[in-house]
């Protein structure tokens, strides 16, 4: 274990327990893939591999972090392992744990991930050189959910149009939320809350549509969507909704299999399989887009990705049976790939209206 003077921990992906870093009195940090470096991941992993995990690499590569007192990585996929693997050769000097994740959520994973949660309790511990009582784990649940139920507060007001400066802010929010305590950003938006609203600031002329993919950090793509026409009415991002949701605490259950439990089956991303649903993404994204009334949906799915780029038929076919035109792009994490297909989407827009 290396000594270090922050305290904030690393990740990279929405499996996280981030509850449990808070509670063990650290900070979780998302190294989100956005800002624009030299690409120099390429010299030490596949050029056709994922996007998300060489901007990362890109940032650690170019000293583009804060100081770190550890990292934790998912194995969530093969391209997050590499990850890993880079990580410790250019930053041998981090503390770094990497988690196995199950593909389902069957009874039996969720009782797997939830001895994985608990070998990373106990890494947190003897990074942190003191035994932290469980108790402060519920603590820190009932915080995380607190800061849930305030983003989907944000969320209904961004569906409505009331949100000054709409998405692009709302991904800030996120954002923040991500790299920033949860006591922090709590105070941020309770302030959001108490804000009186000026109802010309409201959004009237966007076409609501609905967007999903791996993650889409950066709020300059938000403001690329508005100037198009869109109103982003819902979101299913990993870097955005998916990453905050609550968990219930049961006192009867051991707290490791509570939080195992809420990881791997609310809400997933296209990586988790459900055996007894294979078509459940598709269903997923078809309710998510009613229910923020969407005319539209856009996919934005990371290059590269199979996962995603498998289920685009089954959700397109969902999606056309009720009517709803959908139109995917492929970006790179970069504001530029996006800014490549601002036709298509004005286009898209054109034809919603
Ligand atoms: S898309 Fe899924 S696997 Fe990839 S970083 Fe996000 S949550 Fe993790």
């Amino acid at each position: 274990m290396k000594e270090k003077n922050s305290q904030l921990i690393g990740f990279t992906c929405a499996y996280t327990p981030m509850a449990l870093i808070d509670a063990a009195g650290f900070t979780p940090y998302r190294i989100l893939p956005t800002g624009e470096w030299p690409d120099q991941a390429g010299r030490l992993l596949h050029d056709n591999l994922c996007p998300h995990i060489k901007r990362v690499l890109d940032r650690a590569l170019d000293n583009d972090l804060p100081d770190l007192f550890g990292m934790v990585f998912i194995n969530s996929c093969d391209a997050m392992r590499r990850l890993a693997d880079a990580w410790k050769s250019i930053r041998p000097g981090d503390n770094v744990i990497l988690m196995d994740l199950p593909a389902t959520a069957e009874k039996i994973d969720v009782s797997f991930y939830a001895g994985e949660i608990s070998r990373f309790w106990d890494t947190l511990n003897t990074w942190r050189g003191a035994k932290v009582g469980p108790e402060q784990i519920s603590e820190s649940i009932i915080k995380y959910n607190h800061l849930a139920l305030l983003l989907k507060d944000t969320e209904e007001k961004i569906r409505q149009g009331n949100l000054p400066g709409g998405s692009p802010r709302m991904q800030e929010i996120y954002n923040r939320a991500s790299t920033e305590s949860a006591d922090r950003t709590i105070a941020y938006l309770k302030d959001i809350e108490e804000q009186d609203y000026d109802p010309a600031d409201k959004a009237t002329d966007g076409v609501p549509v609905f967007i999903f993919g791996n993650m889409l950090p950066d709020p300059d793509v938000y403001t690329l969507f508005e100037d198009s026409g869109v109103h982003v009415a819902g979101n299913d991002f990993c870097t955005g909704s998916r990453l905050f949701s609550s968990v219930e605490v049961d006192e009867e259950q051991d707290i490791f299999l509570n939080i195992s439990h809420r990881i791997l089956s609310h809400p997933p991303c296209a990586r988790t399989f459900k055996p007894s649903s294979p078509a459940w993404i598709a269903e997923d994204v078809l309710a998510k887009a009613k229910a923020c009334d969407a005319k539209g949906v856009i996919g934005h799915i990371m290059k590269f990705c199979d996962p995603y780029l498998a289920r685009i038929p089954m959700i397109r076919k969902a999606l056309q049976k009720e009517g709803i035109p959908m139109l995917i792009i492929e970006g790179d994490c970069t504001t530029r790939s996006i800014g490549q297909q601002k036709t298509r989407i004005e286009a898209f827009i054109e034809m919603l209206r």
